[in-house]
């Protein structure tokens, strides 16, 4: 109720505030409001008594479903939720989203209507963000540059906005205007290509299986077969590297892990040492990172976690790895030691130390990546957390739960790639694995009070986490249907025209992304690249203006874009719907066998290159003119069946 309300009461104010801003500057600045001031206290009250009252609704499990076995709840619920739904909506189409209120029967469409909301929270604080630069004087009218002039300038987009904290310290920090690309410094050059991943595994620490040969086996000439025969078993041969090229290098390992003994009984929870007084060693030299490699061997178990940029680069960085044992924690500059991070392989791909993550599902992806480190013998608490419904699952909500600990995600989505690091960010990063080792212990506690004293929920916790070990890292591939996958998320129904500029924005995107390495998110992001397609600009000027603040990439290769866009708007125009329903026609009569003029091949194909319009009419005349034929195939039991099978004739 009071969230749906307070929605509500937002959504008018916003509306009023940007009509009163166009009109005049008058002493209220939106009716009701003195100054943003009072404008924000009375927003800030809304989401915060909203944020209450969805805590007190009944959880997800028992609780919800017994009140849920009363029809008056379930009414409420409904009408309730309608009207969220409804406010939602509108908050979003006011905002020129997409609303997601027309698939609202669906069932199954809750996760998409939830990728909506994030969409949308993505494209107003984008808004927010282009607007508090256009108050501070960042982008306001820039001049239309000519090609290749790159302006220096700072980029914002939604992915560094997330946070919630607006103090202006935090705000230049999340910016850190002057980084130097941590990429030039590295020894090996990173691969975009468009070519599958391939391990970065040269030595296999702990292995029962070894790594396969790298060289490929000759052709067998020393074998004493005919030609045929060696010629086969090379291919087989060649086969098998690729398979082994291309497979977990652990899986083997991982496949015929066992839980360890230790895991099988209740733990005592051994309690951390306090934050101030343990040591935090910053590992930046091959000889630190030897030493804690020696260190993390003789453990039985260490807490892991990573930090990781994705926007300027195209494959994502790691930036930093935080370590903790029971007695110390360690940051690691893994833009420093990148190259050699994969001895620490010999410690996470031992069978008998246990890794500690939280939420790992990326960490295992990046730490392939980046690195060619891979982990045998994980527990993920996350994990954990989801298997004893916790409800809520972050590893906030375990500091909190555990360790009275209120953790700040301020810097989740800070820019990881500066150095040196200020002192906050270190002891941000160094708390998210500092109690990591005791959250562990306490959830395993829960875990195996929760099964009677039993290891079979932990069981299960520890085998979800060797699954996700098990997962292997896929580089993005570009194919020429690549752009459908997006254009279908963004569901806009395109002309001909639109879709082709679409799809040479997409591909014009990727391979520069690939060659700057840069975040396709940077070079252009989705909702600028469809403004382009969708208004298909004459002049280069109107691609500068669909896009706000404009990327720097765009601005240089303005000239390419608008050949681009020339070229798509070349193409006859057509609707899809046109081409859809005079292809849906066409596939009437193939499936009711009329091998008349029309459905010949030659003729569909010219059909095709005419205007939709003109198709759809030619089938309706069609349609008309045979429709007791037409008839009498689609319903063969109405009228008795003609023995010979009838051919109809297009009158020419
Ligand atoms: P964490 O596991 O919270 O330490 O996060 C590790 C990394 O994941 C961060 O450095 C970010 O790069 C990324 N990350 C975490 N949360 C988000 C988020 N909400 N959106 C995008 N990236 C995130
Ligand atoms: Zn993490
Ligand atoms: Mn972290």
């Amino acid at each position: 109720m009071a969230a749906s309300s307070s929605a509500d009461g937002s959504a008018t104010a916003s509306n009023n505030s940007s009509n009163k801003d166009t009109e005049s500057d008058t002493a209220e600045f939106c009716p009701g409001f003195k100054d943003v001031d009072a404008f924000v206290k009375r927003g800030l009250g809304g989401v915060v008594a909203a944020t209450k009252a969805s805590g007190l609704l009944p959880q997800a499990g028992d609780e919800f479903d017994f009140y849920r076995s009363f029809p008056g709840f379930q009414d409420f619920c409904a009408v309730q939720g309608e009207r969220l739904l409804h406010c939602m909506s509108q908050l979003m189409q006011h905002h020129g989203c997409r609303s997601f209120m027309k698939d609202r029967s669906k069932l199954t469409g809750l996760e998409e209507r939830f990728d909506l909301v994030i969409e949308s929270n993505d494209v107003i604080l984008e808004k927010v963000g282009i607007m508090l630069d256009e108050a501070s004087g960042v982008t306001r009218s820039q001049p239309v540059m000519p090609a290749g002039y790159q302006p220096p300038r700072i980029v914002v987009s939604s992915w560094n906005r997330k946070g919630n904290d607006h103090s202006g310290e935090t705000f230049h920090l999340l910016h850190a205007k002057n980084i130097q690309r941590p990429q030039l410094k590295f020894k090996e050059k990173v691969d975009n290509s468009n070519t599958p991943f391939v391990a970065k595994i040269f030595v296999k620490p702990n292995a029962i299986k070894p790594l396969p040969s790298c060289e490929l086996t000759e052709r067998p000439e020393d074998l004493d077969v005919p030609p045929a025969l060696a010629d086969f078993i090379h291919q087989l041969r060649t086969q098998e590297h690729m398979d082994d090229m291309f497979s977990h290098p652990y899986q083997y390992e991982l496949e015929h892990l066992v839980m360890p003994e230790i895991l099988r009984s209740r733990p005592d929870p051994q309690l951390y040492k306090p934050l101030a007084e343990t040591s935090c060693t910053f590992i930046e030299t091959l000889e630190d990172l030897v030493a804690l490699n020696e260190k993390l061997a003789k453990t039985t178990e260490f807490a892991v976690d990573l930090e990781h940029h994705s926007y300027r680069s195209f494959l994502g960085i790691t930036c930093l790895m935080q370590i903790s044992t029971r007695e110390e924690d360690f940051i690691i500059d893994t833009l420093e030691l990148r190259s050699e991070m994969y001895i620490l392989n010999e410690s996470f791909t031992d069978p008998t130390i246990v890794k500690v993550f939280h939420g790992a599902d990326s960490d295992i992806e990046w730490l392939q990546k980046d690195f060619g480190v891979y982990v045998v013998n994980m527990f993920d608490t996350h994990h954990a957390a989801r298997s004893l419904n916790l409800g809520r699952n972050s590893l906030d909500h375990l500091l909190k739960l555990y360790c009275s600990v209120d953790s700040n995600k301020r810097y989740q989505l800070a820019d990881w790639r500066i150095r040196p690091l200020p002192e906050e960010m270190l002891k941000y990063a160094q708390a998210d694995t500092h109690y990591l080792l005791y959250v562990y212990d306490r959830v395993r506690a829960d875990l195996f009070d929760a099964a009677n004293g039993q290891s079979n929920l932990i069981q299960v916790v520890w085998s979800k986490s060797k699954d996700l070990c098990l997962k292997k890292y896929v580089k993005p591939i570009f194919t020429e249907e690549s752009y459908m996958e997006l254009h279908r998320k963004q569901k806009k129904s395109f002309n001909s025209q639109q879709l082709v500029a679409f799809r040479l924005l997409f591909s014009w995107r990727d391979k520069l992304a690939r060659e700057e390495d840069e975040s396709t998110g940077y070079v252009l992001p989705n909702h600028m690249m469809m403004k382009i397609a969708e208004e298909l600009p004459k002049e280069p000027q109107g691609i500068i203006a669909c896009c706000n603040p404009t990327p720097p990439l765009v601005r240089q290769q303005i000239n390419e874009l608008h050949q681009l866009i020339k070229q798509a708007r070349e193409i006859p125009l057509l609707k899809v719907s046109e081409v859809l329903s005079g292809f849906i026609l066409c596939s009437v009569c193939f499936i009711l066998n009329c091998s008349c003029t029309i459905t010949s091949k030659s003729n569909l194909f010219f059909f095709f290159f005419l205007s939709g319009r003109f198709l759809v009419f030619i089938y309706l005349f069609y349609l008309f003119i045979f429709w007791e034929e037409f008839h009498k195939k689609a319903f063969p039991e109405t009228k008795p069946q003609n023995a010979a099978p009838e051919r109809c004739i297009m009158p020419r």
